[in-house]
Formats: C-alpha cells, structure tokens, sequence
C-alpha cells in the first residue's frame, strides 16, 4: 500500500503566501478545475464554470501561444463537458489520460486484476450507504462522502486493508472523496509530459490548484522553476495563494503582460521564491 506522501513543507508554519503575479506571454498555464475555475457542488455533475471565462479562454491560450492545459482528476470526457465547444490539452484522472495540443491521447493502461478488486469494494460500500457516490473514471476510482462525512474513518480503513505493496495502486485523499488510482501517475508527472511537448517547452510552467492531489503538480512546477499558486486555505508547498474560485477567475481575465527580456532577474531559472 502507498499512500500520497504530504507535502514537503507541511510542517512549515508558513502558511500565509502572496497572490501571483500577472500571467506573462511566456507562461505556460496548467489548471486544476474542481475547487479551482469552478465551486465544488454536491455531485461532479452539478459543477458549471463561469462562462465569462469560457468564452474568452481560447483567446488566453492564443496570448499565451496555446500553452494551456488543463489538469484534472476527472475523466476527460467528464472534463469536457465543462467546456462546450473547445477542445483543450488536458490530462485527466491525475495523469492516467492525456490528450496534448495536437488533440493525441495518451492512455495508461490500468492494473486490471487490481482495479477489480477494488472496484468491487467500492461498489460493496456505495451498496451498504447508498448516500455515497462511486464515480468509474476508468483508471481511477472516486468514492464521495460529501453526505456522509463521518463514514470517512471507516471508508479510509476498508481501503487502505484492501490495497497491497504491489498493487500498483494508492490511495488519494481529496476533499469529502477517497480515490484509489496507479501510482505512477500523477498531476505532476502529466505536466512533465506537457512540458516536454510544443507549446509548453521552453516556457515557465504556471500550476494553479487547490487540492492534495495538486501538490504533486505544485512539485513538479518547482522543480522546473515556474510559479504555483494554491486555491484556497490550507496547508500547501505552493508559493502563491489565491482566496477563492472568483479571485482565479478575475487574476485569469486580467491583462497578460510581455515577458521581461532576456536575462532578466524574473526569468524561469532565476525566480525569486517569495
Ligand atoms: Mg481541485
């Protein structure tokens, strides 16, 4: 069994962090959804995105020379429902699927024998509280307790006793859900791949994200130097911090500056940590 490690600097008392910095043309921006560019609801279903940002997304991916993706733990195909109309470089189930700028899909194949069995732990705990909410993404599996978040505790125990050292699977906690999904992927290791492609090569890497799952994203961009951003209180290794889904939205519509000229002190390699 692996579990999904804390944050680096979880015990760091340094939880307050200044808002970003006005998105450049040489970003290139990955965004969580979920808790991110739209509320959280009841039911994946019920979330809608604002759409003033709708719209004018395409015309913030062409200022930033179609470097935007999305990166989310929902399926693709649920993703795109969000967003009528575009096509966006995304990855979905924290990595186990991609689709990049040229419209590909990169598939990782699931542990069969391993997502069946705890398939049908999970469908065995949905049938006893019938208030809990499974959702199949294909590679990974969700399981909502928003109604009922004191099952928690014994919703974690049943599958943490399910999982083995070599499953190939983990746990990932998330809010009110419990998930189990292939280890070997993650947000982080989905942006790497976007960050090895055109557009995104060569830009700075910008995270934005509210979650756990988003720290793994949030490393992987300050390894390669860029700015991450944390929706939202808690604990996080993010640099920045914005309070809400609105204050993304309005940081998003905001003028996107020129990047500084070469060998500035603002370039990717030489950012100042705040
Ligand atoms: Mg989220």
């Amino acid at each position: 069994m692996s579990i999904a490690p804390a944050p680096e600097h979880a015990d760091q008392p340094r939880f307050v962090r200044p808002p970003p910095p006005a998105l450049r043309h040489d970003c290139a921006l990955f965004l969580d959804i979920d808790g991110t560019l739209a509320e959280l609801a009841s039911v994946p279903e019920a979330v809608r995105v604002d759409q003033e940002l709708v719209r004018s997304l395409p015309r913030i991916m062409r200022d930033l020379g179609g470097a935007l993706a999305l990166v989310t733990g929902r399926a693709i195909t649920s993703a795109d429902r969000l967003f009528p109309g575009l096509t966006l470089p995304m990855a979905g189930q924290h990595g186990c699927e991609r689709r990049d700028a040229a419209g590909s899909i990169h598939l990782h194949a699931p542990h069969r024998k391993t997502q069946a069995r705890l398939r049908k732990l999970l469908r065995r705990l949905a049938r006893r509280h019938p208030q809990l909410l499974l959702e199949d993404k294909g590679a990974a599996l969700a399981l909502h307790y928003r109604a009922l978040p004191d099952l928690a505790p014994q919703l974690y125990r049943a599958v943490r006793r399910s999982l083995r050292e070599d499953d190939g699977y983990s746990l990932q906690p998330g809010k009110l859900l419990i998930e189990v999904k292939p280890h070997e992927f993650d947000k982080g290791t989905a942006i790497n791949d976007f960050m090895a492609e055109t557009p995104f090569a060569g830009r700075l890497p910008v995270f934005v994200g509210d979650d756990l799952t988003d720290e793994d994203g949030f490393a992987s961009v300050e390894r390669l130097g860029g700015w991450t951003v944390k929706v939202g209180g808690g604990r996080t290794r993010a640099q920045y911090r914005l309070p809400d889904v609105g204050a993304v939205i309005r940081w998003l519509l905001a003028p996107i500056h020129d990047a500084p000229a070469r060998g500035s002190a603002t370039s990717a390699t030489t950012l100042p940590r705040s």
